[in-house]
C-alpha cells in the first residue's frame, strides 16, 4: 500500500468505479475520466499491471485483479476510518476528506486497525457513505468518497 502514490490510487478508484458499472474498463473511457491523454492513461495502467493490481490488454482495456480489488476495498476502509478520526477531533467533513486522501495509504495498517477499533468499527464515513470493513461481508459496489 505504501508504495502506491496518490495518483495510482486515483486510477485504481476510477477503474473500480467504471468496472462496477460496465465490466471491462476501456483506456479511452478511463483517460476521459482522469482528464489525461490515452497514452498517459496507458502508462498508468502498465504501472498498475506491473504491480499485479490490474490485468491490462493494450487496445482493449483493463480490469482489477483479485489483489487490485482487495487494495481498493482497503483504501475505501482506510479513507472512511481516517475521515471519522479527523472529524472526531474537530475537522470539518471536507477538511477530513482532503487530509484523509493525502495520508490514508501512508499509514501503517496496524495503526488503522487500532483506530478502527477505537471508533467502534464504523460502517459509514462522515458523509454517510457505506465503507467496507475487513471483518464484514463486502457489498458488490461501494460509493467512492474523494475530495471535490
Ligand atoms: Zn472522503
Ligand atoms: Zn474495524
Amino acid at each position: 500500500m505504501q508504495m502506491l502514490s496518490r495518483r495510482d490510487i486515483e486510477y485504481l478508484l476510477a477503474v473500480y468505479e467504471i468496472e462496477c458499472d460496465d465490466g471491462l474498463v476501456r483506456t479511452v473511457r478511463l483517460a476521459k475520466r482522469m482528464k489525461v491523454s490515452p497514452s498517459t492513461a496507458t502508462s498508468a495502467l502498465r504501472r498498475l499491471s506491473n504491480l499485479g493490481l490490474i490485468e491490462f490488454t493494450p487496445r482493449r482495456g483493463a480490469r482489477l485483479t483479485n489483489e487490485g480489488r482487495k487494495v481498493v476495498l482497503e483504501i475505501l476502509w482506510r479513507h472512511g476510518v481516517v475521515e471519522r478520526l479527523l472529524t472526531h477531533v474537530g475537522l470539518t467533513i471536507d477538511e477530513a476528506c482532503e487530509v484523509a486522501f493525502r495520508i490514508q495509504h501512508l499509514m501503517p495498517k496496524e495503526a488503522l486497525i487500532k483506530i478502527c477499533k477505537y471508533l467502534g468499527h464504523p460502517s459509514r464515513c462522515p458523509h454517510g457513505y457505506e465503507i467496507p470493513h475487513p471483518e464484514r461481508p463486502h457489498m458488490k459496489k461501494y460509493p467512492i468518497c474523494r475530495p471535490k
